[in-house]
């Protein structure tokens, strides 16, 4: 069975995701990131902002990104949510 992709159009036997698309990839090194350890934009200014927004991407429109590829300011926030969490 062949299954179109309805990111990129092409045809595979994975669904209607193909293995490329389904791959999380960083969106600022370009490597690929391991299951449960990409960081999403919640994971460091949690869901809503100090405006009751809902942010979606990082400042420079990265959505998801390696631990170590956070910056500086942003690693300090994340390991202040986890803390709030734990
Ligand atoms: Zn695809
Ligand atoms: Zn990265």
């Amino acid at each position: 069975m062949n299954w179109e992709c309805v990111n990129c159009g092409q045809y595979n036997s994975l669904g209607d995701c193909c293995e490329n698309c389904a791959s999380q990839e960083c969106d600022r090194c370009h490597k690929p990131i391991e299951l449960d350890e990409d960081i999403g934009v919640e994971q460091v200014y949690g869901e809503i902002d100090n405006f009751g927004a809902h942010l979606h991407e990082f400042y420079d429109g990265a959505w998801r990104v390696h631990l170590e590829c956070l910056t500086p300011a942003e690693k300090i926030l994340y390991d202040k949510i986890e803390e709030d969490e734990s």
